[in-house]
This record gives C-alpha cells, structure tokens and sequence, in this order.
C-alpha cells in the first residue's frame, strides 16, 4: 500500500485555491471568472476529498490489516445534513478554506447555501445514524454506515393557500453531487424470487430476477482522528444490461421494463407510518442493501479468497441493526454462509448470531415490522425456508428452557401466516438495546417481556446522543466561542462532559450575560433567516417556543395547538389582559407522513391558527405563530440555537427516547417536557428545578387505559379545554366552515387515544410558572446555563463508547504515528 502517502500536512490557503482553479478548469471546465457560488461549491467539494484520501485509505488498511473489529452500521435512513462545513470542521480545514474562497473573490457562506440537503431520512432514527458514524469516526472506530442511496429522499414539504401540506419530489441528485463516489467495480448481484430446488440433497435457490446494487462512497471524516470512515449507500442498476441486445426494436420498450423494475428498489424513501404502501418494494429496498452490504464486507475483510475462513467474521465485524429495517440480514447471512459457503447449520447460526445486534427504536407496536410470509416467500423463497428453520430451533430452544405452550406460541417469530421482525431480531443476535433508560426497561417489563424473561442477558440500553460538532460548534458559533471562552479550552468538542465545568459560572452574573446575548444575537440570526427564506416578521425581543419533529399523535402536537388557542380565547375574551400577557412567538416545523390524515389536518390547523392569531390586531405583539415549512436538519441547525423553551410533550411511554431535546438542552433552551424517552435523564442531569415538568407518568397513563379512558370527561370539565374544541368545532380557524376539522376533533372527543385533553390542565397551568421565570431574564439564563453544562452526557461520542463496551466489543484503531 505504498501509494498511501501519510496524512497530509497542514495545507495552505494557496494550495486549496490552486486545486479548487484546477478542478474548475480539469473537471468543470469553468475559468474562475466564471464560476458562480455552486460551481465553486463544487469544486471546493472534491478539492476537500481530495485531501482527505490519504486518511482514508489508511484507515481502510489498518482496518482490514490490523486486529480492531470494525461496526458495520445497517440503517435504512442516514439524514446527514449539508456536508461541506462539517467536513471542513472535522478534518480540521475551515480556515485555509475561507481564505481560499475569499482570494478567488468568493464568500464561503454564499458557497456554502448552494448546497442541497440530501433528504435520506425521515427524523430522528436517520439523524441519530448520521451522528453515529459522526462519532464512530472521531472516536477512531473503524466502521461503515451501510444503507440506500434513495433518487428521491424524503418529500419537500410546502403549504397551499388552505395551510394544507402539498408533498413534492425531492429530487436531490438533479444537482450536482459531489461527495458520493460511485464505484461500479465494486458493485455486488442481488437476487429475488423464484423458487428453492433440490439438487444432490441440496437446497438451491434459483431466484427470477436480479438487480445489480452500486456502491456510493461518502467519506465520514472524524473530528481531529485523523481517521475517515465509509458510508456506503447502495444504488440499484439493471442487472444485465447486455440482455437488451438480444431484444428486437419492437421489443424494446418491453425489454427495458425490468431495468425500470430494478431501478425502482432504490428510487424512493418510504415516509415513516405509511404502512400500507408500497410493502413489497419496502421489502425489496432492505433486502437489497442488507444483501448487498454483508457481501461487500465479506468482499473487504477476505479480499481476493475464494475459500475464506468466515468463523473469524464475527471478529472482523459486528453488525448494529438500526431497527427493523435491515433484519432480514439474520436469515441472509444464514444463507450466504450455508448455500454460498457450505457451512453446517450449526456453525452458521453461531457466527450470525455472534455478528448481529439489534436497536429497538419504538414502543408503538404498529411500528413493530411484521411480514406477510406469503410476501416473503414470493420474494425471498430461500429466506423464509430459513426462517421456519430458525423458528423451530427456537421453540425447542424455549420447550427445554421450560418456557410454557402458550407462551412460546406468542413468542413465535414465524406464526405460520407472517414473520415478526423484532423477535428474529431479539432471537437471532447477541444483544438487543432500548435508546434510552425508561425506553429499555420498557421494552424489557412489556414489548419483549418474554423474550426478557428468557434471554435477560441480552437486553440492555444505550441512551440516544447527538454529535456536538454539528448541533453546537456548526450550529451555534457563538455558543461555542463563549464555552470556550468559560472552560479554557476547545477540548469539549471530543469530550462532551467537560461542559460541566461551566456549572461554576452559572453563579457569575457576567458569564450569564454573555450567555443570554449570545441566545438574543442567535435569535436575531434567525428572524433574519425567517424572513429571507419564508417572509415571516418575527420579533427577537419576544420569548422564541419551538416544537419540531415528526407529526405524530403521540408527539402531541395537539395538545400544543389547543393550549394556544386557549391563549388566544383568554386575551381576545380580556380573561388575560394584554399588559399581563408575556409575548411569545410560538414556532412550529413538522412534516406529516403524506397517508396520514389526522397529522395533515393538524397541519392544516396549525397553519390556520397562525394565519388568525397573527392577523388578529386584539393579540398584536404577544402571540405569534409561525409553522416554517419542510423541517429538516439545515433549519433545525438554524432555529434551535435561537429557541428560548422547546417543547417535548409526547405522552409518557410513546417517545422511545427522542433526540431534539438533547439538541435544544445543549443549546441553552428550557423544555417543557414529560416524563418521557430521554427527557427523564435531560432532568436528572440538569436537575428538576430547571425543567419544566408537567403530565401523567407511563403508570398513569396505563392505570388510566385500564380504568378506561373518556376524554369527553377532560372537556366537559375544563372551561378553557372546551372553549378551545369549541373554536376549532365552530369555524374560527376556517372561516366560517364547520365540516373542515370535525374530524380531528370527533378524534378528540371520542377517542384521543394519546390523551392529550387528560394532560390540557396540567400543561396549562405550568405556563404561569414558565413566564414567572421569563420574566427574571438573568435567572432563565443562569438555568439554561446550567442545562448546557449538565448535558454533556448526550453525546453521540458517549452513546458510541456505550456501544463500543456493552455491545460491539472493539474499540479505535492504533493511534496513528
Ligand atoms: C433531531 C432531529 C429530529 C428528531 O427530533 P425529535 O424531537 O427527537 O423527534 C428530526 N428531524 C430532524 C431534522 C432533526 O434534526
């Protein structure tokens, strides 16, 4: 490997502007005279993978050379986020790269916003992998995200003159995509359908159709390792593309159909919650890049064997199953290993049992993945053989273990008509985690008691993180400039939990003031953003209330809704005189699945609230909404540095763990929040008295589901709860029209199954104590201090570390010299 040369040295801003002029003019064939913001964003891209290469191939060689175990981290979603910053930051180059730019007569930041966010995910499962790898590779693990390079990732999200959410393609590779390297040579077969033959006492499978899975390389360079690691996302191509030559012209069309058909696998993310949708493609989207990247990590740790000795694999990787998605990797390594490879059964289930994990990520047994076996074995005949044969080795598994007839036929991961994919996952790896405490006691005392009960040693937990490179350094500079002012040192950005020692300073006037003019200058930043991108006019000198994520009942973006239109009622009513109230600028983000009608017409009431609210002169000045459209990670990187209180007020028991709030505490907002997912332990760190708890706890809610639950009752006894339904019921927020949400809110009245009108009162009344500490801007700041010092824990790099000791068993490379 004498073509890696080591690392490369600090390089100069002349050498970076020489090779950005050489690839405008090589590559692009654009003079710098020419070149606008894109062409040199372009430019700037490669020149920065360029300089990165050499760190690259070596990090590759001492992983497949030395003795350090590599993680192979199989996610359907990787939602990165824009990449030019975030690659400069971490291979340490921001500087040179100014000054590059500005001397060919260029600003970075223009560079910098023409670039499109790639969409690959849906929200926090695609966020939380995308910082992992973050984290993996600065923490010098060797490791590869494995997962889809979608054509179209997640939706664009716009509203209608109704407020009504219009989904739109995403078509983010119809720019120019300069960080994905694609490598047809590596490219791996995968195959589908078809039918499972005897031949000399041997099953083969013989499948109908094939696609060709294309690997794309983004490299993942760590912050200040010196280490860069491999995303690698697969992109599906007609297999045999040569086929075609043999058709006729008038066979044409026809004979293109299955290059189409094989084009398809990677053409779209699947919004989360639409079940219903598009089940086989689904299926045939995680076989293809589960099949495809356990080939391709036989492929990189026994390169150039025929015959490789695969009972070491388990020493050479470990594969993290990021949900359900990739679960089909059980069965298929099994067949990889006993058709491709012609080991026994026995030594076949040890080594994939020993190379797979799984993370749980959800409570809502709806999200649970179960597969129609009809589907399977259409699809994946030879798979659902090994599945049936994996079942019953775990039922005489279970019967020896004395576990019951009964319940070995709940636990049952074939039942005959459909295949469970969070059981194979539990049965068939070493270790299975929740994402945050509660979330896996959970998962152990009732989604997976059972399993719990028989296998306790698997079960474990690994709390959620958030990488601090991005969500604070990129993010907020300010921010960041100041925690290196208060601790001496910038070392923080690797070691999270020295944010702790800023607590001292919480007792310093002067720090909290600096840190309060950092949140004012920050929201002054983003009433600027908020104007330029969406034209709303929002007043920095109000407080700024967030809630952004997914819509969903179980977020309870309702509950958030009716609590401001109560607002509403009582200054229009005079109930609240307007010198009392505290002026709030409540700003929401959220997308809904495109299928899911309750959430889209929260969109809509949302949109309308703040269409009357902020046109109301009676409320001018003390309440604002505004709900910016297509919330992903550039706005979330704008607006939670500028949020005063963030909003987590999903019903107790629903949010496996969340990872906003860990960004808006490590940003310095207040939450308002429940005793649910992460938030418990945000609290226990930051300390009760500076979070604002409100709502039934998961024993509550189960006790009040047992009593059975009426909402009915909540509105009936809360004049303020019912004047809000009623306003919605009445027309107010759609001029005029009774039918438009009646909907939503029979759902409220009759229903309400996430009991957002039993949490109303307790939410309402904690507001009051919200704006006393409003009010004292020194003390609010002192605790939103004292938060970010706290919650150092949250991150990804210590999640990763987790990780590395409770589950994967490795650690980084030997430093490099
Ligand atoms: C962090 C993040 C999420 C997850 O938010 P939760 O509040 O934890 O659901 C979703 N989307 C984006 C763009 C994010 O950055």
């Amino acid at each position: 490997m004498s073509e890696i040369t080591a690392p490369k040295s600090p390089v100069t801003a002349e050498q970076f502007a020489d090779e950005i002029r050489e690839q405008l003019k090589y590559a692009q064939g654009v003079t710098v005279e020419q070149a606008t913001p894109a062409d040199v964003y372009v430019a700037a891209a490669v020149a920065v993978r360029h300089h990165l290469m050499d760190s690259w191939m070596q990090t590759q060689h001492d992983m497949v050379n030395g003795t350090t175990k590599a993680v192979g981290y199989l996610s359907a979603e990787f939602l990165m986020g824009k990449q030019l910053r975030n690659a400069l930051l971490n291979a340490g180059l921001t500087e040179q790269y100014n000054a590059a730019i500005e001397s060919l007569g260029f600003n970075l930041q223009d560079v910098v916003d023409t670039e499109y966010e790639p969409g690959l995910g849906n929200g926090g499962l695609g966020r939380l992998a995308a910082c992992f790898i973050d984290s993996l590779a600065s923490l010098g693990v060797p490791a590869f995200g494995y997962g889809i390079q979608y054509k179209y990732g997640i939706f664009k999200q716009e509203f209608d003159k109704d407020g009504k959410q219009v989904e739109t393609p995403d078509y983010w590779l119809a720019n120019e995509e300069p960080w994905g390297h694609i490598d047809y040579n590596r490219s791996q077969k995968v195959s589908f359908g078809g039918k499972v033959v005897k031949e000399g006492g041997k099953k083969v499978w013989k499948p109908a159709w094939s696609v060709r899975a294309v690997p794309v390389d983004y490299m993942v360079p760590g912050y200040a390792s010196g280490r860069v690691n491999t995303l690698r996302l697969w992109s599906a191509k007609a297999e045999d593309e040569f086929d075609l030559l043999t058709f006729n012209r008038s066979e044409y069309l026809s004979a293109v159909k299955p290059q189409v058909k094989a084009e398809n696998i990677s053409k779209i993310l699947y919004p989360e919650d639409s079940t219903k949708e598009g089940k086989q493609l689904r299926l045939e989207q995680q076989y293809f890049f589960v099949s495809a990247s356990l080939h391709d990590a036989i492929r990189v740790f026994y390169p150039g064997e025929s015959k490789p000795d695969l009972t070491t694999l388990p020493d050479k990787i470990v594969f993290q199953l990021n949900d359900t998605h990739p679960v089909i990797g059980i069965p298929e390594l099994m067949r990889i290993l006993i058709d491709e490879y012609g080991y026994d059964w026995d030594t076949a289930w040890s080594i994939t049992n020993k190379t797979f994990n799984y993370t749980c990520h959800t409570l809502l047994p709806e999200a649970l993945e179960v597969w129609p076996a009809d589907l399977i074995g259409e699809l994946l005949p030879r798979h659902l053989e090994i599945i049936e044969k994996i079942n019953e080795q775990f039922e005489a598994e279970l019967k020896a273990k004395g576990v019951g007839a009964v319940t070995i036929k709940d636990m049952a991961i074939y039942t005959g008509d459909s295949v469970r994919m969070a059981y194979l996952a539990t049965y068939g790896g070493s270790h299975v985690n929740g994402v945050a405490e509660l979330h896996s006691q959970l998962l152990k005392d009732v989604t997976l008691k059972n399993f719990s009960d028989v296998y306790p040693d698997k079960f474990t937990n690994v709390t959620n993180g958030v990488t601090p490179r991005r969500f604070i350094k990129l993010a907020n500079p300010r921010l960041s400039d100041l925690i290196t002012e208060g601790l001496g040192t910038d070392k923080w950005l690797s070691d999270l939990e020295l944010l702790k020692g800023l607590e001292p300073l919480a007792a310093d006037d002067e720090f909290v003031r600096k840190f309060a003019a950092v949140k004012q200058a920050n929201k002054v930043d983003f009433a600027n953003y908020a104007k330029r991108e969406y034209g709303f006019d929002l007043d920095p000198d109000t407080m700024f209330n967030t809630m952004v994520k997914r819509l969903h009942e179980y977020k309870r973006q309702a509950l958030k809704i009716l609590a401001l239109i109560a607002r509403y009622a009582d200054i229009k009513s005079g109930k609240l005189s307007a010198d009392d109230v505290m002026p709030r600028t409540v700003i929401f983000g959220a997308k809904a699945a495109p299928g899911y009608y309750l959430a889209k017409m929260t969109i809509q009431l949302i949109n309308n609230v703040a269409r009357v609210v902020n046109n109301d002169p009676d409320v001018k000045g003390k309440l604002n909404v505004y709900f910016p459209w297509n919330y992903n990670v550039r706005l979330a990187q704008h607006l939670i540095p500028a949020t005063d209180l963030d909003e987590q007020i999903s019903q107790a028991g629903k949010e496996a763990s969340g990872t906003g709030n860990m960004k808006f505490a490590l940003n310095g907002a207040m939450t308002v929040g429940t005793l649910d997912g992460a938030n418990v332990e945000i609290r226990e760190r930051v300390g009760a008295e500076n979070f604002f708890l409100f709502g039934m706890t998961v024993d509550e809610v189960d006790k009040l589901y047992a009593d059975g639950y009426g909402p009915r009752k909540y509105y009936e006894a809360d004049p303020r709860l019912k004047a809000a339904i009623d306003m919605v019921a009445d027309g107010t927020f759609s001029n005029g029209n009774k039918d438009t949400y009646a909907p939503l809110v029979s759902d409220w009245l009759s229903k309400d199954w996430f009991m957002t009108l039993a949490d109303f009162h307790a939410y309402t009344a904690i507001q009051s104590e919200i704006e006393a500490l409003y009010a004292q801007p020194l003390e609010w700041n002192r605790k939103a201090l004292i938060n970010v010092a706290n919650s150092g824990y949250f991150s990804s790099d210590r999640s990763i570390s987790d990780y590395l000791e409770r589950i994967w068993h490795t650690g980084p490379l030997p430093a490099l010299a």
